[in-house]
């Protein structure tokens, strides 16, 4: 799928829900795809929210100048809970219809997504581009801004390695992940940590604490335990080790540290490929749909199914970083 002319003349672009570094480098690709095929583009401010106020700008080639490296989005974000209602919805369609956007490329997550899929049912031309820090979509091997805050995560144990090294500690880094243990996964494996809660596998305290000890017995310094937010509490981990082993444990809770930041080359790269893809499916005459990586591919999939799907943990790697801990 290339480039060349098209029919459609004007889309929209909007990014929704959490922001994640990256999502202005999909913002670059779909205004300079659609430049490359004539076609205009409109950025919505504040994602469905703006679709809603009609708050609209058009984006030429030198609007997204400058912001490939940049987090954030250019474009804002938020959340919407009038999107949420038939009524907000009634008004962003006959917005986009006065303003003549004819398809709308969504960046967002899992929400911004089941928005787009309510528009896309109403007729409107929709293609989602993944862009969460979460990487909990189906439909794609990462989405937009998940290595950027792997990094970002992976340089901060680093540090506390440094410190839980040079005073033989425990350290509880927690890291985001309501849902999803990805962040964990990936920041534990990449950081070294002796144990990695996530939620989508049983906290078993009495391992953890079997992991520090065994670990001293060796000769270790120091423990380092990674906790997805939604698997465990990092104080209460903290004070349940402080209790047992009446070894010092500290706590350090990354919090929105990891949504912000230079995109890595990674990210950047996929999220080229994404905007651009998303502007060849709209042009082409697809609806309804996201666009994702899988296996170095850029795919696309029917939105209400990678909706319905439910986003794996790769087990494989939680047993390796098992194994890498002994
Ligand atoms: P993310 O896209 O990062 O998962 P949210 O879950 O906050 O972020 O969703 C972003 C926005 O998408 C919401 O504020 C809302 O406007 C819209 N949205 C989310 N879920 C739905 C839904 N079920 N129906 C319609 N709109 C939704």
């Amino acid at each position: 799928m290339g480039g060349g002319k098209s029919t459609l003349k004007t889309i929209g672009v909007l990014t929704s829900g959490g922001d994640a570094p990256g999502m202005n480098a999909a913002i670059r690709a779909v205004v300079r795809q659609a430049a490359e095929m004539d076609i205009e583009v409109i950025g919505i401010a504040r994602g469905f929210a703006g679709l809603i106020q009609g708050d609209f700008r058009r984006l030429h080639l030198g609007s997204v100048a400058d912001i490939v490296h940049r987090g954030g989005t250019i474009l804002l974000t938020a959340r919407s809970e009038e999107f949420k209602t038939e009524a907000g919805r009634a008004m962003a369609v006959d917005n986009m219809r006065r303003e003549g956007i004819e398809g709308l490329v969504v960046i967002g997550g899992d929400g911004s997504f089941r928005g787009a899929l309510h528009l896309a049912k109403k007729g409107v031309p929709v293609v989602g581009v993944p862009g969460t820090i979460d990487n909990d979509l189906a439909g794609t091997d990462y989405s937009i801004g998940f290595d950027t805050a792997v990094n970002t995560a992976v340089e901060a144990i680093n540090r506390i390695r440094d410190t839980a090294t040079s005073h033989e500690r425990v350290f509880i880094v927690e890291v985001m992940g309501r849902e999803s243990g990805q962040i964990a996964l990936m920041a534990g494996i990449a950081g070294g940590a002796e144990s990695i809660l996530i939620p989508e596998i049983k906290v078993d305290f009495a391992q953890v604490i079997e992991r520090i000890e065994r670990g001293r017995r060796r000769g270790k310094l120091h423990s380092i335990i990674v906790v997805a937010e939604g698997a465990a509490s990092a104080l209460d981990v903290s004070r349940e080790i402080n209790r047992i082993t009446h070894l010092e444990s500290r706590v350090t809770i990354l919090g929105h540290i990891q949504r912000g930041g230079a995109p890595t080359a990674f990210d950047r790269i996929l999220a080229s490929r994404l905007g651009a893809r998303a502007v060849q499916l709209l042009a082409a005459g697809e609806t309804s749909c996201m666009v994702g990586m899988e296996a170095n591919r850029i795919v696309h999939h029917d939105l209400e199914w990678a909706l319905e799907q439910k986003k794996e943990i790769d087990l494989e790697l939680y047993h390796l970083a098992n194994v890498l801990a002994l």
